[in-house]
């Protein structure tokens, strides 16, 4: 089955994102669990969090079609050991609250070497980085989004997806988010069914199709190969819906949350929809 949706407003508290996606007509959902532009937030209530799960139950979401996204600020591959540790008990905390929510699905950006390491010693941290979380908080799986490659950001070549996969211990508890966007400005061709299909066949190549947990469908305003974070709404970039298209025909993309981030919330409910119209009737 495909599970499509948004990320939805968590404003007032996480307990109103699964409202917020069924007034979408979504079957999956994204959202942060805490401000995304702030260190620290107080620890989640326990009426909050039941709250939270009795919605996700009302209204049919399960943990499979859930993506949280973590904090901004969020650096796991921070060449500075303070920052560093900052940005590593941050993503514990993440970890932690997804658990509490009864969530098995964190994603984030992998992390920037601000040019001051490597780019394999930068790789090396957030895969340390993995680790330890995966040490302190049981069952959530960290997802790594790949990112459009805008200043020392790792993680737009999915030869670094593959490397930080390499060094995780917990090979079941690591997975990757691909945004079109990024993909399609970190140069990965996206504009045509059977671009879509060669790039997926690279990433199989690479990185492995059993590693993909999610999906963030955007289109692109800024051109292929561009390293520009700019998303659109779908159809009206670069990308347009030939890949859209794709994705909702193969069912290697099924069972996941494939969530959209365009810059229009006003029309989800409308992409939605035309997602769904591409799926075939049998499936
Ligand atoms: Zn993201
Ligand atoms: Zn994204």
């Amino acid at each position: 089955m495909k599970l499509i949706g948004a990320h939805v407003s968590a404003a007032g508290g996480v307990q109103n994102a699964p409202q917020n996606a069924s007034a979408l007509g979504a079957n999956a959902f994204a959202l942060f669990t805490k401000n995304q532009r702030q260190w620290v937030a107080k620890p989640l209530e326990q009426d909050v969090i039941n709250k939270f799960k009795a919605c996700c139950q009302l209204l049919g979401y399960g943990p499979e079609s859930i993506l949280p996204h973590d904090s901004y600020l969020i650096n796991l591959g921070a060449p500075e050991a303070e920052k560093l540790e900052k940005s590593r008990n941050a993503f514990i905390d993440e970890m932690q609250r997804c658990q509490q929510l009864g969530l098995t699905l964190l994603n984030f950006h992998p992390g920037s070497h601000l040019k001051k390491i490597s780019e394999r010693d930068c790789l090396a941290l957030i895969a340390e980085s993995i680790n330890l979380a995966h040490a302190e908080v049981p069952e959530v799986v960290a997802v790594i989004e790949n990112t459009a490659g805008q200043g020392s950001n790792l993680g737009w070549r999915f030869e670094h997806l593959a490397e930080i996969i390499e060094q995780v211990e917990d090979k079941s508890r690591v997975g990757v988010c691909i945004d079109t966007c990024h993909t399609f400005a970190a140069g990965y061709d996206l504009r045509s069914e059977s671009a879509t299909e060669a790039t997926f066949a690279e990433f199989d190549q690479v990185v492995g199709m059993q590693y993909l947990r999610g999906m963030h469908l955007n289109d692109s305003k800024g051109k292929l190969g561009s390293h520009l974070d700019r998303h659109h709404s779908l159809g009206e970039g670069e990308i347009g819906w030939d890949c859209f298209r794709f994705l909702m025909q193969d069912s290697r993309f099924d069972n996941m949350p494939l969530v959209l981030e365009t810059i229009n919330p006003d029309i989800w409910r409308q992409e939605i929809e035309t997602l769904r119209s591409f799926i075939p009737s049998n499936s």
